[in-house]
């Protein structure tokens, strides 16, 4: 059975961090709340913990865990060197969705990041997440809390869906701020690069560190060699088979058509459209086999991304067998709705004039 410890995000109930942070000392895997999406954590300096979130997960070995501290003063002993450009990003993004891909130190598990000389950091913006971590006394190994593949959970009960029974607990601190994942930062190359598109903006990056490259946001085929192994994955997909639909080059809008074309085929269809796009269509979304579901306003693309995966998952239990997808501009937190998306269609992108 997994424990359920139901915290208020701002002022979390200490003697449910306590006993979640202990079992984090023993070995264990606690879920818990960051501003991003809601981690599986384990100890990261233990093979034997960290080996259980492959497990429970279902993720492929090679794929590396991001390691979360709650203090910049953790950051020192779990890397060889700390570049003044580390440092700079840490003070000015941290706490929040960044996470920092430097050289390891020793001190890690193998298995956090294995066959690699790197490691990813991070530290989370969530009140919840820093006082376990500082409670628990040690760094935290924890990838999204959801079977490998999924779509990532943005809230308690998408973890429980995924994870009931595999792991020891979860800290309920309820649904998280941002829904997409931080933006994972190789600063051991250069120019850096940005490995993961997420709540980080590029272009706020860029402010900082001038040009950075964005590399292979997605590519599902090819020899390729991925800088990042989980850029080799299928990911964030839900049952239902995802297409990516761009406007023509005339300005029409095709969402409606090809949900009527898969539609026609005996096929229950899911629409995922923006605020303005559902409002154009008027009483037509109100059409039997066909769901459209409002994925925020293109005016505010962090409600669109914070609502991404929870979309995703209702289409799910709706029971579609196909969702259609509207493509967003890959400006500010559009590069990460797009990453997300475009992974969960394995890459299939249709476009206006098909
Ligand atoms: P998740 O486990 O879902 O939070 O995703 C973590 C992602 O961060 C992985 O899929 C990798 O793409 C990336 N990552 C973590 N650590 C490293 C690393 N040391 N080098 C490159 N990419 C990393
Ligand atoms: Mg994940």
């Amino acid at each position: 059975m997994t424990k359920v410890f139901r915290v208020d995000p701002r002022d979390p109930d200490e003697r449910y961090l306590q006993a979640a942070a202990e079992i984090l000392r023993s070995g264990g895997l606690v879920a818990f709340p960051t501003e991003t999406v809601y981690g599986l954590g384990a100890d990261a300096r233990s093979d034997a913990a960290v080996a259980r979130i492959f497990e429970a997960k279902g993720r492929p070995q090679d794929n590396p865990l991001i390691v979360h501290v709650h203090s910049y003063d953790a950051v020192p002993a779990l890397v060889r060197e700390l570049p003044s450009r580390a440092e700079v990003l840490m003070y000015r993004f941290w706490p929040g969705p960044l996470t920092l891909v430097l050289r390891k130190s020793g001190i890690l598990a193998e298995r956090v990041s294995p066959g690699l000389e790197t490691v990813g950091v991070r530290m989370p913006d969530h009140e919840v997440a820093l006082r376990l971590i500082r409670i628990a006394g040690l760094p935290v190994a924890a990838p999204s809390a959801n079977v490998s593949g999924r779509p990532s959970p943005t809230s308690p009960t998408h973890v429980l869906r995924d994870l009931d029974g595999r792991i020891d607990a979860v800290v309920d601190g309820g649904p998280c701020g941002i829904g997409v994942e931080s933006t994972v930062l190789d600063l051991t190359v250069v120019p850096p690069a940005i490995l993961r598109p997420g709540g980080t903006t590029r272009e706020d990056i860029e402010e900082v560190l001038g040009d950075v490259v964005v590399d292979h946001p997605v590519q599902t085929e090819g020899d390729w060699a991925p800088r990042s192994p989980g850029m080799k994955y299928r990911h964030y997909a839900p049952a239902a088979q995802v297409y990516l639909v761009e406007t023509g080059a005339d300005g029409s809008d095709p969402l409606a058509r090809f949900a009527e074309e898969y539609h026609i085929r005996g096929l229950k269809v899911g629409v995922l459209a923006s605020s303005e796009r559902c409002s154009a269509m008027g009483e037509r979304v109100e059409r039997p086999g066909i769901v459209w579901i409002d994925a925020g306003s293109e005016r505010d693309l962090a409600s669109v991304a914070r609502d991404l995966f929870d979309n995703l998952r209702r289409f799910d239990d709706l029971g579609v067998d196909v969702i259609i997808a509207q493509a967003f501009p890959e400006t500010g937190m559009g590069l990460a709705i797009m990453n997300r998306l475009l992974k969960a269609a394995g890459g299939r992108v249709l476009r206006g004039e098909d």
